[in-house]
C-alpha cells in the first residue's frame, strides 16, 4: 500500500472508526471481527473428511472419508468451508445474503481464501452457484457471484459468471430434508458455454453447504459437459440436517 493510501486509511479510520460487523464494537483495522466474536465462530480445520470437508471429532489419517461420503460418493472431488453454520455465524451470513450488507465482502473473501487455499493451485476456473432470475430480481444480487468475483481477483484465477444457469426456479430449501433437497434441485441447472469448461478443474463458490444436494447437482452437469474435476468452496457448512 502506498504512503498516501495508508495516510488516507488512517484519516478515514479516525473519522469513521472500523467496527465489528457482528457486535458493532470498535476494532483496530477494517474488514475484521473483534477478538470476542472471532472466538465464537467455529472455524473448520483438520481433521476433516477429505471429500466433503466435514470436521471429525478425532484425529484421523489424512484422506479419510466420512461415512456419508463413503455411502453417497459425491461427484465433486473436494469441498471446503471456512466455518460451521450456526446461530452465531449466521449473523455474518444472513446480512450478506439478504440485507445488502455487501461491505462484508472483503472479510468474507479473506475467510474463503484461507479455507480454500489448498484448492487454488489446481483450479483453472472459478464459477458460482447461480440464482434463478426471478430470485435475482427480488434480491438484486447473487451473494455467491459477489464472493466468486472477489476471490477470483484475490487469487488471479479466471472467473466466468455465466457458465451455470438455473433453467427452472427451485423452491426455497430452507426447511427441506436431504432427500427433498435432492429432488428439488434435480435437473435444475444447465451449462451455457460448454467450450469454456472442457478439460478444466472448476472451483464452484456458494455461501452455505447444507446437504450438498445443490453443489452435487452442479458438479454432475459440469462433469457431464466436459469439466475434469469440480472443487467446492463455501463460507459456511451446516453440520446436522434433520
Ligand atoms: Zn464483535
Ligand atoms: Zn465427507
Amino acid at each position: 500500500m502506498s504512503f498516501f493510501n495508508t495516510l488516507f486509511r488512517t484519516i478515514l479510520d479516525f473519522i469513521i472508526p472500523p467496527i465489528c460487523p457482528i457486535c458493532k464494537k470498535h476494532i483496530l483495522s477494517p474488514h475484521g471481527l473483534c477478538a470476542e466474536c472471532f472466538s465464537k465462530i467455529h472455524f473448520i480445520s483438520r481433521p476433516f473428511c477429505d471429500i466433503c470437508g466435514r470436521p471429525f471429532e478425532f484425529d484421523i489419517p489424512e484422506e479419510t472419508r466420512c461415512g456419508s461420503c463413503c455411502k453417497k460418493n459425491p461427484l465433486y472431488t473436494k469441498a471446503r468451508s471456512a466455518f460451521i453454520y450456526d446461530s452465531f455465524s449466521s449473523k455474518l451470513i444472513l446480512p450478506f445474503k439478504h440485507a445488502d450488507h455487501l461491505e462484508l465482502t472483503p472479510l468474507l473473501t479473506n475467510l474463503l481464501y484461507q479455507a480454500g487455499f489448498d484448492l487454488f493451485k489446481e483450479t483453472d476456473l472459478i464459477i458460482c452457484v447461480p440464482l434463478h432470475r426471478f430470485r435475482y430480481i427480488k434480491r438484486k444480487y447473487n451473494q455467491a457471484d459477489i464472493l466468486a468475483k472477489a476471490l477470483a481477483q484475490k487469487t488471479d484465477i479466471p472467473y466466468h459468471p455465466h457458465i451455470l444457469t438455473r433453467q427452472r426456479a427451485t423452491v426455497s430449501q430452507g426447511h427441506m430434508k436431504a432427500t427433498e433437497r435432492k429432488r428439488n434441485v434435480a435437473g435444475a441447472f444447465a451449462i451455457k458455454n460448454k467450450a469454456t469448461i472442457q478439460g478444466k478443474t472448476i472451483l464452484l463458490i456458494d455461501d452455505v453447504f447444507t446437504t450438498g444436494a445443490t453443489i452435487n447437482e452442479c458438479a454432475k452437469i459440469l462433469l457431464k459437459n466436459g469439466a475434469t474435476k469440480v472443487f467446492v468452496l463455501t463460507l459456511a457448512r451446516v453440520i446436522k440436517v434433520s
